[in-house]
C-alpha cells in the first residue's frame, strides 16, 4: 500500500531519493521516514503556515528536506544531530535539494544544542519534529515547549513500536521514553494532543501531534 501511495502521490525528485538512499553511509541507516510520511510533515507545515521549524535528529537530513522545502525561501529549519558523521551526509543531500541556505546543522547532543538555542533567546518555532534517541523525549518535549509559542505544532515520531508501547513495565528505555512524554503532554493543560498508529513500509509505529494552545 506505501508503494502504491507514494508512486500515486508522493514526488519524490531525485535529491529526495539520494537522501533517501544515503542513510546507508549514517550510523542509522533506513532510520528516516518513509516517503508519505515525509510528505505528510510537508503537508503539516504547509497547512500551519509554518516558517521557522525544529528539528530533533537529523540523520542522512531525508525529513529535513521536506521540512525545509515546506518553509519555502524565507524560511529556516534548525535541525539538531549528535554524529558528524550523519550531519556531513546531511549538508550533502540539502545542498543537492537546494535547500542549505535555509537549514542550520547543530551537531552534538540535541538537549545541549537546544538549551544553547533557549539560551540565545532564540524566536520562537512554529513547528517541531521530535525524532532522535527516544528516551529523551521527555527533555526535548520541555526544550520545545521552552522554543515555542501558542499554536506551535509538535510532532513526535516512533510512538508506538510494534506495539510496545503499550507495556507499562518494559525496561525498554525507548517505550519508558515515549510513555513518560506522553504522560508528560496529559498532565500539561497548554497541550492539546492526539496519536495515531500507522502501517507500512516502516512496519507498525506510529505519531503523536500536538498543539500548543496557550
Ligand atoms: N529525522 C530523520 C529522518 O526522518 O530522515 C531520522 C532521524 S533518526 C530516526 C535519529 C537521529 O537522531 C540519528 O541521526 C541519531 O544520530 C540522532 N541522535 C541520536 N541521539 C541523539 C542525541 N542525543 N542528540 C542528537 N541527535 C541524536
Amino acid at each position: 500500500m506505501d508503494a502504491y501511495f507514494v508512486e500515486t502521490l508522493v514526488d519524490e525528485d531525485d535529491a529526495l531519493v539520494e537522501a533517501r538512499e544515503s542513510g546507508r553511509l549514517t550510523t542509522m541507516p533506513q532510520a528516516e521516514v518513509a516517503p508519505n510520511q515525509g510528505k505528510l510533515l510537508s503537508l503539516l507545515v504547509r497547512m500551519v503556515g509554518a516558517t521557522r521549524v525544529l528539528e530533533f535528529g537529523t540523520l542522512a537530513g531525508y525529513s529535513t528536506v521536506w521540512l525545509a522545502r515546506a518553509v519555502g525561501e524565507g524560511g529556516q529549519v534548525t535541525t539538531l544531530e549528535l554524529e558528524q558523521q550523519n550531519a556531513t551526509v546531511a549538508e550533502k543531500n540539502l545542498e543537492r535539494a537546494g535547500v542549505l541556505d535555509r537549514v542550520q546543522i547543530m551537531v552534538g547532543r540535541a538537549a545541549e544544542s537546544a538549551q544553547r538555542l533557549i539560551d540565545a533567546e532564540t524566536q520562537p518555532y512554529d513547528f517541531v519534529f521530535i525524532d532522535a534517541d527516544k528516551p529523551s523525549n521527555p527533555a526535548y518535549l520541555e526544550a520545545s515547549l521552552q522554543l515555542s509559542r501558542p499554536g506551535t505544532v509538535i510532532v513526535i515520531d516512533n510512538v508506538v513500536r510494534n506495539g510496545a508501547v503499550i507495556d507499562a513495565s518494559s525496561t525498554d528505555d525507548r517505550v519508558q521514553g515515549v510513555r513518560s512524554v506522553l504522560e508528560k503532554i496529559a498532565k500539561d493543560g497548554r497541550l492539546d494532543a492526539t496519536s495515531l498508529q500507522t502501517v507500512g513500509s516502516k512496519g507498525w509505529d506510529g505519531f503523536t501531534i500536538l498543539r500548543r494552545a496557550r
